[in-house]
């Protein structure tokens, strides 16, 4: 079958590819792949500023229906529509797998970088990792499980919101857009911050009921009246969000990193200094992470559906990942089942039956 795979180490060396397959072993399963999230670390992997071991199926945020389940695994499984948690395996010996903290396992390996993952017709993941999703839920949005499952991670275990916290989020990517969800159901009033140029993603925060700022000045005289925010979210991985969090801060609040900057930046640190703010962040996901975040989509206190800009095949990779490079779309995901031939540039529409195999399934 054919994969978006980063081949070989170094910048770029991504490619359509062929990709070897074998039958799920023991205590695994293969899923078909109806819904492929590109993320951040995907444009990192690509350029080789997130580590991985090529040559590497990429995708971690998977969406799809069971298709085989290896020996030992519940049959019920079979036909289930699943999302999957991302690790293929942790060592289970050192001290942060015994302490229940996995996603700090040195020896972790995620499908998507470590192991062959879901920007593929067909994905191998252990049982242990599924979790069904509701009927009702849309399969490429429900590849924004995993996301939603990092900021889990990082707002919820523990709590970092409390009912009345006046919350900034700063960048309206898919990340944002859900961390101001996540503090909403907590009880948090949230505002999104956000670029000029930002226009369609501050617009769909207006939607989901947010409000929004492009300007520091008017975000500052906003939080005069309280001193500034209780919490700060920080989600766009750029100095001048993280700079505009630290200046929004109030003294004893909290500010939570959730952006990945990739490179080394220069922010005031001082002001945790100056007003004794406790800072936090989150790594990956973690098994109860997941639960927090399926049964937040379950209980529909967090929308995901808006935040899909585009459903494309395989082939339209290139694009993609430029126009994500842009900001020029919130998430895109890819569908394998989509022949190359519908892309013309415009949001696809798959009618795809819930069941059925398109013929270019069957390579
Ligand atoms: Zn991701
Ligand atoms: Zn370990």
């Amino acid at each position: 079958m054919r994969g978006l795979a980063k081949l070989a180490a170094g910048r770029g060396n991504v490619a359509l590819a062929e990709r070897p397959e074998r039958p799920p072993a023991k205590g695994e399963t293969l899923l078909q792949v109806r819904g492929a999230g590109i993320c951040g670390t995907d444009l990192h992997i690509a350029d080789d500023e997130f580590r991985s071991d090529p040559p590497v199926t990429m995708g971690h945020e998977v969406c799809g229906v069971v298709l085989e389940a290896g020996q030992g695994v519940d049959p019920s499984w079979r036909d289930s529509r699943v999302v999957a948690e991302t690790y293929f395996s942790t060592c289970s010996r050192c001290e942060w797998c015994r302490d229940g903290r996995v996603n700090l396992c040195p020896e972790r390996r995620s499908i998507g970088s470590f192991v062959d993952g879901a920007f593929a017709p067909r994905v191998i993941v252990p049982a242990r990792n599924l979790h069904r999703i509701p009927d009702w839920l849309d399969e490429h949005a429900a590849s924004l499980a995993e996301p939603l499952a990092c900021v889990c991670h990082c707002l919820l275990d523990p709590p970092k919101v409390t009912a009345g916290d006046l919350v900034v989020v700063t960048g309206p990517g898919p990340v944002g857009l859900l961390a101001a969800q996540v503090a909403r159901a907590l009880g948090g009033s949230v505002v999104v911050m956000g670029l000029e140029s930002d226009t369609a993603r501050l617009e769909a925060a207006r939607k989901l009921g947010f409000e929004t700022e492009t300007s520091v000045d008017s975000l500052a005289a906003r939080l005069e009246v309280t001193h500034g925010a209780n919490v700060v979210i920080e989600c766009s991985g750029s100095a001048g969000g993280a700079a505009t969090c630290l200046n929004s801060v109030r003294r004893g609040g909290r500010y939570v990193q959730i952006g990945v900057f990739g490179k080394p930046v220069e922010i005031p640190l001082d002001r945790i200094f100056e007003t004794e703010a406790i800072l936090t962040s989150g790594f990956a996901s973690t098994p109860r992470s997941w639960r927090h975040a399926m049964r937040l989509i379950s209980e529909r206190e967090i929308e995901l559906e808006p935040l899909v800009s585009e459903v494309i095949p395989l082939g339209s990779w290139e694009v993609a990942f430029e126009k994500l490079r842009a900001g020029r779309a919130i998430k895109i995901v890819f569908d394998p089942r989509l022949e190359d031939s519908q892309d013309d540039g415009t949001r696809a529409q798959p009618e795809i039956a819930q069941t059925a195999v398109p013929a270019s399934m069957k390579e």
